[in-house]
């Protein structure tokens, strides 16, 4: 499962190109929430030249590049900004079904480029306020020279596969009966294998063969980078922390339990599963 781009019509770019005037579309976020238009039947984003038609004052501004030729940007308006009529400020989670694809994805570079930004004013070493650099996505510091770029948490997530079962987590932080895949935050100095290595020897007890590159998928919630395996079992008995795993076991095609939507990789890799273990 690798693909090209995931978006089909837009471009990225750091830098306005200061004679398009072509109306912008307007990533607008309040605590994580996107301003959306549902005046319609179908939900859109915000596409305008200025801001200020919609009475709406952002914090900050950030250019994205364009799609479909247009600009895109995103922004951040504080705590106590109402929506304008007919709009509303919506999780992007929910927005999955509604917004275009392109539109969607774009949402979720967004708001995290949005967050870092706000959470970068001021350099992490001296203390200066920072300025956002013009040639890449970063922030430098006028005084020390200190740079940072978006912040991203880079995670595995590992379909492991044993005698055509598959191994499912049920996590103490997911609501029912949900199952999930091995998963975890890669720590410093690991390679990516060494990641899956660790965490399902940690959250299950079992070591594992064969890992193979599946995908990557963004996951704006809040800014993690899944990098997603496939791998085989070697050896063990599973045996979970009882903390962050409650019960794990090998599951056949034909009795997965309630498992992640398609939205996320991990609903990728049992996809990927049920097609090559399935009858
Ligand atoms: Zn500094």
């Amino acid at each position: 499962m690798q693909r090209e781009s995931i978006y089909k019509r837009y471009e990225p770019s750091n830098n306005p190109n200061k004679i398009n005037d072509s109306p912008a579309y307007w990533f607008v976020f309040k605590l994580n929430e996107l301003m959306v238009d549902a005046n319609n039947n179908t939900i859109n984003i915000p596409y305008t030249n200025n801001l200020e038609e919609l009475n709406i004052s952002p914090i900050r501004t950030q250019y994205l590049g364009t799609l479909d030729g247009n600009p895109c940007y995103s922004a951040e308006v504080n705590s106590g900004t109402d929506a304008p009529e007919g709009m509303v400020f919506k999780d992007l989670r929910s927005l999955y079904n509604d917004l275009d694809e392109d539109i969607y994805l774009l949402a979720g570079r967004a708001v995290q480029i949005v967050n870092w930004d706000s959470n970068h004013q001021f350099c992490g070493k001296c203390g200066t306020p920072t300025e956002t650099k013009e040639d890449e996505m970063a922030k430098v510091c006028p005084a020390c020279g200190f740079t940072s770029h978006t912040r991203l948490s880079p995670a595995v997530i590992t379909a492991i596969i044993k005698d055509g079962k598959l191994l499912m987590a049920k996590h103490s932080h997911t609501p029912g009966n949900m199952y999930g895949l091995i998963a975890g935050f890669v720590e410093a100095g690991e390679t990516l294998e060494e990641t899956v290595l660790r965490e399902t020897l940690e959250e299950v007890g079992l070591r594992v063969k064969n890992i193979k590159y599946f995908g990557s998928q963004s996951w704006p919630f809040p800014n993690s980078l899944m990098i997603a395996f496939t791998a085989d079992y070697e050896s063990g008995q599973i045996r979970v922390d009882g903390d962050e795993i409650t019960h794990a076991r090998w599951f056949n095609t034909d009795e997965l339990p309630e498992t992640p939507s398609r939205v996320s990789i991990a609903g990728e890799l049992i996809d990927w599963y049920k097609n090559k273990y399935g009858n």
